[in-house]
């Protein structure tokens, strides 16, 4: 293609399209949960908890009648799951799909005050829930002002109930004779995850039936496909402390692995030890995991390469890998092992490029995250050239895409839908560039979204926190980096006058009200006024480079 001819730096993938059958999720999981009937389908690694395929198959057809019959639940009604990493997460997903529901996934270590904020803003009218999370979504609901049913899981069969809380068992195990209608159509919504996009508050991702199954169609592509078909000789199993809560552990590490009759060793939170004693027993074929485990598996000593004899694909994502980290691992391990990274957002439910399976490590693709999948369209601009002009090779930009995987648009949020595409073209936020082979590589943010361990952390939201304290003026909350997790949040701060704040009060406040990986760990600053433009934006790009420059 000629210079000059600017759409020759759109990038297509090197990939064939692939087909994207028009069905929803549950109709696309089933035919597997049929054939792989008898094999075990997901196992919790600390209660021993199992199910088969076809387990799942029963419990969640019972449980999408059962969730209309007894709540009066209509279609499109929004069920919010709050569950960690367990067994049953499927279950629960696919039974509510299949009743024609829309699921919200909450973070399982959420305070009350995130939980509720998200209850609202969703309309959540049921909540799935584990026995021991009870008391924290009661004080969640409370602070909405709902009162919704709770439904709750238990771990141990003895586990009991609080009276008024209905037990995910019986709903799962019974079937009630209604009509297995109601109508659902692959472009209706199937979840929404909560994510700030590049900028503000959190808001509901609405993805279809169909843009999560294109995207699993697409990682399913030969150029991309690590998985072997189950038999009675061999089944890939993966170990997942990745959050099925997250679109990438959603996406991939849950209705992928159903969709390809593979075991998954569920954690309910990452513990050394555990995870550890996991790995030597279950030998994982597949890992889906975030930057700061590879770090850890590099690290620790009692991780052995003899755990990973089965290992084929270790795929990272959700934040950036080091460079290096990748030969680190290799050397590890000490086998060839398809080192995947993946880039992608919620937004693209979530992935829009990976490293295709027979990839050679070499200098030019070390530290990119891989190559266009099917069916997707990548760009690079300027980010403040409106005609959204695609930029050459090398050339750092705003990475923008098109394809079937891109959301709908932000839930009851119309004026922030439009600001997130250009064009038809959805905007990431993210800076980066392509090479003369078509490897993507991301080099920055500007997006407002801080990622603390692969977590989303949305600045808007501490900083509304931070401005609720009495004695705080005004405040502005940036990301700074950080070895292990990537980066923390810190916060500058504008006390009122005559006012004695302190770092502490600021630390404490926010403490209290958001989960943990929220908390001003890159510390509080005390400024006498926030940098912003003429219009009040936050000058973000300053604070930054006065930390960068300064260090304060
Ligand atoms: P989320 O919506 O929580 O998945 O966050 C998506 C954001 O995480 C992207 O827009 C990037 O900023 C970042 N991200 C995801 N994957 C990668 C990666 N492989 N390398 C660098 N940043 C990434």
């Amino acid at each position: 293609a000629s210079q000059n001819d600017a759409n020759s730096n759109i990038m297509h993938s090197e990939s064939s399209d692939v087909d994207i059958p028009n069905v929803t999720i549950p109709e696309f999981i089933l035919p597997s949960l049929e054939r792989f009937e008898k094999y075990v389908a997901s196992e919790c690694a600390t209660t021993g908890r199992t199910y088969t395929f076809g387990q799942i198959r029963g419990k969640s057809k019972n449980l999408n009648k059962a969730l209309r019959h007894a709540f009066k639940l209509q279609k499109g009604d929004v069920v919010g799951i709050l569950l960690p990493n367990c067994p049953e997460f499927g279950i629960a997903v696919l039974g509510v799909l299949e009743a024609g529901l829309t699921i919200t996934t909450m973070n399982p270590i959420y305070t009350p005050v995130e939980i509720s904020k998200q209850l609202l803003d969703s309309n959540t009218k049921v909540l799935i829930t584990q026995a021991q999370a009870i008391s924290t979504a009661k004080a969640a609901l409370q602070l909405a002002k709902k009162d919704i049913p709770i439904v709750a899981i238990k771990r141990y069969q003895n586990d009991s109930l609080p009276s008024g809380v209905v037990d995910f068992e019986e709903l799962v195990n019974n079937e009630v004779s209604i009509p297995d209608v109601p109508y659902v159509n692959s472009n209706d919504i199937a979840v929404l995850p909560y994510s700030s996009g590049t900028t503000g508050l959190p808001k509901g991702v609405e993805l279809t039936h169909y843009s999560i199954i294109s995207n699993i169609s697409q990682i399913s592509h030969e150029d991309f496909n690590f998985y072997d078909i189950t038999t009675d000789n061999y089944q890939d199993v993966s170990v997942t402390v990745l959050p099925y809560f997250h679109i990438y552990g959603f996406a991939l590490n849950l209705l992928n692995m159903m969709h390809k009759g593979c075991k998954t060793v569920t954690l309910e939170k990452f513990s050394p030890e555990i995870y550890v004693s996991v790995l030597k027993k279950h030998r994982p074929s597949l890992l889906y995991v975030a930057p700061p485990l590879v770090l850890f598996l590099i690290s620790h000593s009692g991780v052995k390469s003899e755990y990973f004899d089965r290992l084929k694909m270790l795929m990272s994502a959700a934040a950036p890998l080091g460079l290096t980290d990748e030969e680190r691992f290799i050397r590890k391990v000490r086998k060839e092992i398809n080192m995947c990274q993946g880039y992608g957002l919620t937004e693209a439910s979530p992935v829009i490029t990976m490293i295709p399976n027979k990839t050679k490590r070499s200098e030019k693709n070390s530290g990119g995250v891989g190559k266009v999948l099917p069916n997707t369209l990548v760009k690079f601009i300027n980010p403040e050239d409106p005609s959204g002009t695609p930029i050459a090779a090398y050339e750092k930009g705003e990475l923008l895409m098109k394809g079937p995987q891109v959301m709908k648009g932000y839930h009851n949020r119309e004026e922030e839908t439009k600001k997130a595409f250009l064009d038809g073209w959805l905007r990431t936020g993210d800076i980066g560039y392509y090479n003369d082979e078509n490897v993507v590589f991301i080099t920055d943010r500007i997006k407002e979204l801080i990622k603390v361990k692969g977590y989303q952390v949305a600045p808007a939201e501490l900083e509304a926190i931070i401005r609720d304290h009495p004695l705080v003026d005004d405040a502005a909350v940036i990301g700074i980096p950080h070895p292990q997790h990537g980066e923390v949040p810190r916060a500058y701060v504008v006390p009122k006058k005559n006012s004695a704040l302190d770092e502490e009060n600021v630390q404490n406040h926010v403490a209290d009200k958001v989960a943990s990986y929220k908390r001003l760990q890159g510390g509080v600053r005390i400024l006498e006024s926030i940098p912003k433009n003429t219009t009040g934006k936050i000058l973000r790009r300053q604070l930054k480079e006065n930390f960068a420059e300064k260090g304060f």
